[in-house]
């Protein structure tokens, strides 16, 4: 979870010159578990692109794997229902199969847009092939009869 919109442009001490690579700094609590580390991500932006990072306040390495991806690459599992023709149920709940980039979630909502699905349907179904061109199918998540909703 991000804690604050966007990043914060930090200095690099109180003295940045022209020559120094932007660093941006990055708020994140770890989601890994209960304790919720507070994690600070600080990206260096050069030229040659690939941003290294440091991650810190962290109390394990899910931590750090976890600020590093969320400040370079972020994830998630998206969840949505589409319509249901003959079931028992109108709507069936779907989600991604696996984390995919936040930048494809609203194209992964424009496929999904007006889809309806023919009953019956099982849990792990694929409803949507590589949505979004993401490599990441989208699933039922739970089962639904034949029936008249
Ligand atoms: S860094 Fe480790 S201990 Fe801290 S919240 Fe994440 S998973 Fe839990």
């Amino acid at each position: 979870m991000e804690t604050s919109l966007g990043s914060s442009t930090q200095t690099a001490g109180q003295e940045q010159t022209a020559s120094q690579e932007p660093r941006r700094e990055h708020r994140f609590i770890c989601i890994g578990c209960p304790m919720g580390c507070e994690l600070l991500v600080v990206t260096e932006v050069s030229e040659e692109g690939g941003p290294p990072s440091a991650v810190s306040g962290n109390a394990c390495k899910i931590g750090e794997r976890y600020g590093r991806e969320e400040a370079t690459n972020p994830t998630r599992v998206m969840t949505s229902s589409v319509r249901v023709l003959g079931g028992d149920m109108k709507m069936l709940s779907v989600k991604t199969a696996r984390p995919i980039p936040k930048g494809k979630i609203w194209d992964c909502a424009e496929a999904m847009r007006g889809l309806s699905v023919n009953a019956p349907v099982k849990i792990g179904d694929i409803i949507i092939k590589n949505a979004a061109s993401t490599g990441v199918d989208i699933i039922a998540t739970r089962n639904i009869a034949r029936g008249s909703a």
